[in-house]
């Protein structure tokens, strides 16, 4: 992908390439070819922008899409503009069940109270309630609880006998599919079975059974059942550090943060830098001062300084390009760099936080997502989803345009 000009008088942006949504969702139908794929784009699909992500997904081969909130598949439904079985999962009493089912929304029966709020919504709506059960296979998060779940089932069947509701699917979430050989991933395997059994046992006959998200899509082939459900890796990011980057699935990141410097000037050796003074120049030297900072999404646990190394920043051209780390704290608004004695760099030049490989050796390739959760110590997840509105985004190719 090439970058599109960096806007007129703006201070940082954000690009992001839906050919690399399309064709992680395609990479990731390899790694699950007998399997449905949802792709999940809540949280603005991962900060990435929801319709954005969720039509790029579409065109790369996605066939569900989920989401975490009423509002999220609301918004979904009316944006789209194409029909595709939307999920939502993470409804709380009082959520508007009969607004999802009326618009075609599949809910999520993820605890006790949920089935009377769904069949009530069904009958306001006057339509089939889709439920997908949601069971606790050994989170402990959300999901119907193993004392529960035989109660919720009988429930359940007595509505769709009654033609109130249709149990489309059943579902559970891993707690440790991003640590190989975790001991958790083989009992939730174990428990989702189970459940299984208990539904089937009831008469009830699912049509989709999914348990994986990205990790497990990735990794555990055994746990894909009929439909896959990666989030984080449609956007191009390893779901963690121990199963390794993305590029080894065939992955490359959507989005790519950069920032125009907004001055450059000599300090002398010996001077503290930014808040706090957590950082002091050993040396007469040059800061760029660059205007994001935790009001625009990044961490302030990515400063750098006497307690660490601080986020990676690229700079310069990519043939004489350098990662330098955050000198000092990230403030509200701008962070520092210390771009070195006799540096050349100039106001307006462009540094970029994270963004896809171009693949310069030598330790100098763009960093990316992980690279900043390294950092920060958090995972990468946070990493784009925080990326705050400030941040102008920019879509390649412009949406409408792209062949995929
Ligand atoms: C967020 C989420 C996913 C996606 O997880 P990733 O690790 O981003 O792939 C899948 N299922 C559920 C229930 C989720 O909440």
């Amino acid at each position: 992908m090439t970058l599109p000009p960096f806007p007129d008088g703006v201070p940082a942006r954000a690009v992001v390439d839906l050919d690399a949504i399309s064709d992680n969702v395609r990479a990731l139908r390899e790694h699950a070819p007998s399997s449905d794929l949802m792709a999940v784009v809540k949280a603005d699909g991962y900060g990435h922008g929801m319709l954005p992500a969720a039509r790029a997904a579409l065109a790369g081969g996605a066939t569900w899409l989920g989401v975490a909130t009423a509002a999220e598949a609301l918004a979904l439904r009316a944006g789209l503009g194409q029909h595709v079985p939307v999920l939502v999962w993470l409804l709380t009493p009082g959520a508007p069940f009969a607004d999802l089912v009326a618009a075609d929304v599949d809910v999520t029966v993820a605890a006790p109270w949920a089935v009377d709020e769904v069949a009530a919504g069904a009958r306001a709506a006057g339509r089939v309630a889709r439920v997908h059960l949601k069971v606790d296979t050994g989170l402990s998060r959300n999901g119907v609880a193993t004392g529960d779940l035989g109660a919720v089932v009988e429930r359940l069947a007595a509505l769709e006998a009654s033609g109130e509701v249709r149990v489309v699917g059943v579902f559970s979430h891993l707690a440790c599919a991003d640590e190989p050989d975790h001991p958790s991933i083989a009992r939730q395997a174990t428990a989702f079975d189970a459940a299984l059994g208990v539904v089937e046992a009831a008469g009830l006959r699912p049509e989709v059974r999914h348990l994986a998200n990205s990790a497990a899509t990735l990794t555990l082939p055994d746990l894909h059942h009929d439909l896959v459900r990666p989030g984080i890796s449609v956007y191009g990011n390893s779901p963690g550090p121990l199963l390794g980057p993305p590029g080894r699935y065939g992955l490359r990141p959507a989005m790519t943060f950069q920032a125009r410097l907004a001055s450059v000037k000599q300090v002398a050796a010996g001077e503290g830098v930014s808040y706090g003074h957590l950082y002091t120049t050993t040396q007469d030297t040059t800061v760029g001062l660059v205007p994001v900072g935790y009001g625009d999404g990044v961490p302030r646990h990515g400063s750098g300084g006497s307690a660490g190394p601080g986020g990676p920043i690229a700079v310069g051209p990519p043939a004489a390009r350098r990662v330098l780390r955050v000198a000092g704290r990230v403030c509200m608004d701008q962070l520092v760099l210390d771009l070195g004695p006799g540096a050349t760099d100039s106001p307006g030049d462009v540094v970029t936080l994270f963004g896809a490989s171009d693949g310069v050796p030598h330790g100098a390739d763009v960093p990316n997502a992980q690279d900043w959760a390294d950092a920060a110590g958090t995972i990468s997840y946070e990493i784009v989803t925080r990326l705050a509105g400030r941040v102008v985004r920019q879509y390649v190719p412009t949406e409408g345009e792209g062949a995929s």
